[in-house]
């Protein structure tokens, strides 16, 4: 039926927004609208509908922001740990187990020993879950 977005007609974009909104995917919803308001501006057959269901869609969208943010928090917030599976060992996310710190230079990269995992590569699961915290202090016992 669509053979390509460019023939799409603006009606559908309108509705096809409509629906993400009852669906409750509201990211889409919101690009549908804005492309039907972008399309027809304030003059289009559905423009104050397409204005009005924009509104709610953001809000939509807004509220789960929120509640990804507050989850994300619980999940770094003090008393929660990170399991780390039987070995108890973790890649460190800082080197990403190559031990070495690569800094970008206009001239020339500079390599660095990473100063969290102590040329491991790894880090045990307790300075993992204080460095997801932010409670790990860096190593300052480097060259
Ligand atoms: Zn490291």
């Amino acid at each position: 039926m669509l053979r390509s977005a460019k023939s799409v007609p603006s009606d559908l974009v309108y509705y096809f927004g409509e629906n993400s909104f009852h669906l409750g995917n509201f990211k889409q919803s919101v690009d549908w609208l804005n492309k039907y308001i972008q399309l027809k501006g304030t003059t289009g057959q559905f423009s104050a509908l397409a204005v009005e269901r924009l509104k709610s869609a953001e809000e939509g969208l807004m509220k789960e922001k929120v509640v990804e943010s507050q989850q994300a928090r619980q999940v770094l917030s003090q008393d929660y740990d990170i399991d780390c599976g039987p070995t108890g060992k973790v890649t460190c996310p800082v080197c990403k187990g190559s031990t070495v710190i690569i800094k970008k230079g206009y001239v020339s990269d500079t390599y660095k020993t990473c100063p969290y995992c102590n040329k491991l590569g790894y880090l045990q699961c307790e300075d993992y879950n204080l460095l997801l915290k932010g409670q790990l202090e860096p190593s300052t016992t480097n060259p």
